[in-house]
């Protein structure tokens, strides 16, 4: 799988190591307020991510098939979503976006090729 990056967006998202990215919709990039219902999907990555990526930080995952970048949050090292076998979290801010993306990942890398 090929990374790619995006062209710079017109739109005035923060860079990617910017914390805000914890609180915004790893679909439709709205900002979740602290309040508002959250889901949250999990996911493994293939383990050569880590060598570019570092634990604890948000990353952007380009998913080609949908021409989208879902940020998803690279869990520590022993974090409980490590020790179920998973390295990565999205939060979203409804059942829709968590469906959403939910469907992407499986047809982009739900094949269990990991
Ligand atoms: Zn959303």
């Amino acid at each position: 799988m090929k990374k790619k990056r995006a062209p710079a967006a017109a739109t005035v998202l923060p860079g990617w190591n910017s914390p805000e990215w914890l609180d915004r919709c790893a679909w439709c990039h709205k900002l979740m307020g602290g309040t508002d219902e959250r889901f949250t999907i999990s996911l493994r990555l293939h383990p050569a991510a880590f060598r570019e990526f570092d634990r604890g930080t948000v990353q952007p995952l380009y998913l080609d098939i949908a021409k989208k970048i879902v940020p998803v949050l690279v869990v520590e090292e022993n974090s409980p979503v490590q020790r179920e076998g998973k390295d990565a979290l999205c939060h979203l801010c409804s059942g829709l976006c968590a469906r959403a993306l939910q469907l992407i990942l499986k047809k982009t890398i739900g094949t269990g090729g990991a």
